[in-house]
């Protein structure tokens, strides 16, 4: 759960990553900044707030972090 409200608006980032967590198999988006401090930390910071370890190898994911996507799909 992101700790925004709802009315939150990410302005669309250039170049926005998809990556699925390991453990949930849900894709979350991160912005290129918070997914090139993942590389170093292992832990990736999604847009929503989440925090999580990606998946290595998957074969399609569970669903999509619907708290993320809406920033995505914004047009
Ligand atoms: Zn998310």
């Amino acid at each position: 759960m992101g700790r925004h409200s709802k009315g939150q608006q990410v302005s669309r980032q250039r170049g926005a990553v998809e990556m699925v967590d390991a453990k949930t198999l849900i894709a979350h988006v991160l912005t290129p900044d918070a997914a090139e401090r993942g590389l170093t930390r292992g832990t990736y910071i999604a847009t929503c707030a989440e925090v999580f370890k990606p998946a290595a190898m998957v074969a399609r994911e569970a669903g999509y972090c619907p708290l993320c996507i809406p920033a995505q799909r914004s047009r």
